[in-house]
């Protein structure tokens, strides 16, 4: 079927004729018919214009103008939090219930220049906030390889969407590691740019100093084929980087002998799920068997990582939050001075964790804790960055699990937010440090068969290199191409 093609194959089929964009779309459409009723991956669809764009992309790729437009015709979606200009921008919150952004925000403009048709907004935990979906004000995302799991999130909905065939491909945003998480729940590639890599303009910010857009799909080729596009300094985003961007594709296929891999001692700990234990172990022997050196090297501040993650966010959430005051954006509940006006709209439009986030953040600024807290916090993340680079003097990529242990049932974790915090312990370091990060298949749990997820991490600004291990290590493993039974519904 159609909408099972990865981005590579449905490109290719598109520039031989062998199908169109509008069946392509269709494909799609159809399939979020018929079984994202089950799943709750999109939050809102544009069938229309969908269709329409698609049309274009025919009658273009028909007259061969195909030129600068490497996605032309593909249908591809965005988590709910990307600006996407008239369609809407809910962040899967109350208080955006009814919130249509005006302006596209620089990956959605990067996406459409080069030809893609975005289908509808997936679905995700309130402002990127959790690790399940099931804060999303609309209800908990669900998993296809089970669907009584979460798919892990923040960007639930784009893993699921991507999974269950309801578009090609998506973009999910990464601040603690909310695309590589379901990415690893779903067996989805997941990739987490470095910081500064892809533009956030038009990104409602959580926590600005760790948030990244980057992609969720298929395979790591169509990863690399995504960032060909949305990569790039871009004026509009201060903290965007002027480096040059590689052709991502370009060594995709090149031998990995001799490739150095560290193995982090922190992060092979008691406590791991056994299944997780013994993929990435295989993992590990499939990298050796590759040519790869592995050795074992230390990030001896591994164990301060949550806590310094969940006070530099939850503050800076504190912050970036402040804008929802009911007088600017999306929902207002009134009240007769501004002071009541504004808490009671954001008491109505935001949900527990957000605002448990904001309160911890807002103490964790306030005059008198700054130093103690995020003060502190932010001189564990510089030590932090310097073991990371420390080790990164040793070896090319690190190698970890990217999860503890597989998806968990809805509703068994959202009462501990401790709990769900410390799902986080191999992705967040990443955003901590700025460097990038990327999930691919590695296995998968028997009774109930669930994926596991393999995380290679990378210097900063080392996307070529992480991107050509992780397909080198797809190329010579089956678990990509095990796909679920999907409900329909
Ligand atoms: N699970 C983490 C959190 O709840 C990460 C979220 C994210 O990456 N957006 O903050």
């Amino acid at each position: 079927m159609l909408n099972e093609l990865t981005l590579s194959a449905a490109i290719q089929q598109l520039r031989e004729g062998k199908t169109t964009s509008t069946a392509l779309t269709q494909a799609c459409l159809d399939q979020i018919e018929k079984v994202d009723g089950a799943h709750n991956a999109f939050l809102s669809t544009d069938a229309e214009s969908a269709l329409a764009a698609a049309a274009k992309a025919d009658e273009q790729l028909s007259a061969g103008k195909t030129e600068g437009q490497d996605l032309l015709g593909i249908p591809l979606a965005l988590k709910d939090n990307m600006a996407v200009k008239d369609a809407p921008l809910t962040c899967a919150s109350k208080l955006l219930e009814n919130f249509i952004s005006p302006y596209d925000g620089t990956v959605a403009s990067k996406l459409k220049a080069a030809g893609a048709i975005l289908l509808g907004r997936l679905n995700l935990d309130e402002f990127a906030m959790g690790s399940s979906t099931e804060n999303s004000a609309f209800g908990a995302a669900r998993n296809p390889w089970d669907l009584d799991r979460t798919p892990g999130g923040s960007s639930g909905g784009s893993a699921v969407a991507v999974r269950s065939n309801q578009c090609i491909a998506a973009l999910g945003s990464d601040t603690g590691g909310s695309i590589r998480q379901p990415a690893a729940f779903w067996g989805c590639v997941g990739l987490k740019p470095s910081y500064g890599r892809v533009s956030r303009y038009g990104l409602v910010a959580f926590a600005s100093s760790l948030d990244q857009i980057g992609p969720v799909t298929k395979s790591v080729e169509d990863a690399a084929i995504l960032m060909n596009t949305i990569a790039g300094h871009d004026s509009r985003d201060s903290t965007s980087v002027p480096e040059a961007v590689p052709d991502f594709t370009a060594n995709l296929n090149q031998d990995i002998k001799g490739l150095k891999i560290g193995l982090p001692k922190e992060y092979f700990i008691d406590g791991l799920d056994p299944a997780v234990k013994s993929s990435v172990e295989a993992a590990i022997q499939t990298y050796r068997d590759l040519g790869a050196e592995i050795q074992e090297v230390t990030l001896p501040h591994s164990e301060y990582a949550i806590a310094a993650y969940y006070l530099i966010a939850t503050a800076e959430a504190s912050a970036n939050l402040a804008r929802f005051e009911g007088i600017r954006y999306g929902q207002r509940v009134d009240g007769d001075d501004p002071f009541t006006l504004n808490s009671r709209t954001r008491g109505k439009g935001f949900g527990p964790e957000v605002k448990r986030r904001v309160i911890l953040g807002t103490y964790a600024l306030s005059s008198g804790y700054y130093d103690a807290y995020y003060l502190r916090a932010q001189k564990v993340r510089t030590l932090i960055r310097e073991d990371f680079l420390k080790a990164f003097n040793d070896v090319d990529l690190l190698l970890t699990p990217t999860t503890p242990a597989p998806a968990f049932l809805i509703g068994e974790k959202i009462a501990d937010p401790l709990q769900m915090y410390l799902l986080d312990i191999f992705t967040i370091s990443a955003n901590l440090t700025g460097m990038s990060g990327i999930s691919v298949p590695c296995g998968f749990t028997e009774n109930p068969r669930l994926p596991i997820g393999l995380q290679l991490l990378g210097k900063p600004f080392g996307e070529a290199s992480l991107l050509q291990a992780a397909h080198a290590f797809e190329q010579a493993t089956p678990w990509h191409k095990e796909s679920p039974t999907i409900a329909t519904g």
